[in-house]
């Protein structure tokens, strides 16, 4: 059974395997491909849900207010995800 976890996004609840993470490193929002960043994390379910989290700075809340995502995440996330993502 792997853990599930809510897309910062859209709020949809999904297998922690089938989600983006995204950690916070010097107070930025980074991604987390291979999930080994210490510290809060913060999933994504698509790139998508990530426009969306960003126009809506779901990542302050996220990581309580102490975070800064730039627009460059979405390309980031677009990269990881690939043409696969919606
Ligand atoms: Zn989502």
């Amino acid at each position: 059974m792997s853990p599930t976890r809510t897309c910062i996004g859209c709020g949809a609840r999904s297998p922690q395997g089938a989600l983006v993470r995204l950690a916070l490193r010097d107070g930025r929002v980074v991604l987390d491909p291979a999930r080994r960043q210490p510290g809060r994390g913060a999933y994504l379910c698509g790139v998508s849900c990530a426009r969306k989290a960003l126009s809506r700075r779901a990542f302050g809340k996220a990581f309580r207010g102490a975070s800064t995502a730039e627009a460059s995440l979405l390309e980031q996330v677009q990269q990881l995800l690939g043409a696969s993502a919606a």
